[in-house]
């Protein structure tokens, strides 16, 4: 069973995914995190982010059960993470390990921007969350510490024009995929709208 759940940042995916693999008991991934290693180990080395090669070499050398950086959080690794995913090599390198993890027994929930259109296309269900942008900065901007909500908003933006614009593997939302707009939810009622669409 694999649920995917694809949307832009502080979209509140992650919430909503981490609360269905906490539910069904599936295991839980967040793909961001991966483009985060990625991203902050070309940031440490001091390589440049649209150095193809460079980059893939980190992205096959990262280790994801090393998860727990609280440095891979901030809006400056954000950046760097969406600057190395427009490198085909390393979506290509990232690739392999997303779609074991999709395959864990019982099931497993993906969150990221590709999930439902390229990791797992075969996905049982999926979700396209999204908020406004303005609920989306505000969200940013209560968890950031001292950053303003208009240097928030200009990440935000140059972020998702990245990410929707990109040549490979666009955010876009999957044909099949149930959309969820949490510019007005709770977590819980977001969860349950999840859960209706699931028929559970
Ligand atoms: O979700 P998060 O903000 O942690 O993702 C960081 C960046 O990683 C995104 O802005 C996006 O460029 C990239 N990403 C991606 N594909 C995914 C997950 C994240 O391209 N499946």
């Amino acid at each position: 069973m694999i649920i995917a759940v694809d949307g832009p940042s502080a979209s509140g995916k992650g919430t909503i995914a981490k609360a269905l693999a906490k539910h069904f008991g599936y295991y839980y991934l967040d793909t961001g995190t991966l483009y985060r290693m990625v991203g902050l180990k070309v940031l440490h080395l001091g390589l440049d982010p649209t150095d193809e090669q460079a980059c893939a070499a980190v992205a096959a050398s990262i280790d994801p059960a090393s998860f727990a950086d609280a440095e891979l959080r901030g809006e400056l690794v954000g950046g760097y993470a969406s600057k190395v995913a427009m490198l085909p090599k390393v979506r290509a390198a990232l690739l392999h390990f997303q779609r074991d993890f999709a395959a864990r027994k019982p099931g497993a929930v993906l969150d990221g921007r590709d999930i439902g259109t390229v990791i797992c296309p075969e996905a049982e269900y999926k979700f396209f969350i999204t908020a406004s942008f303005e609920a989306r900065a505000k969200r940013r901007h209560l968890e950031s510490a001292g950053a303003t909500l208009a240097s928030i908003k200009a990440d935000i933006k140059a972020r998702d024009e990245r990410d929707a614009t990109r040549a490979i593997d666009p955010l876009k939302p999957a044909k099949d995929a149930v959309v969820i707009d949490t510019s007005d939810l709770t977590p819980d009622q977001a969860l349950a709208h999840a859960l209706t669409a699931m028929g559970s």
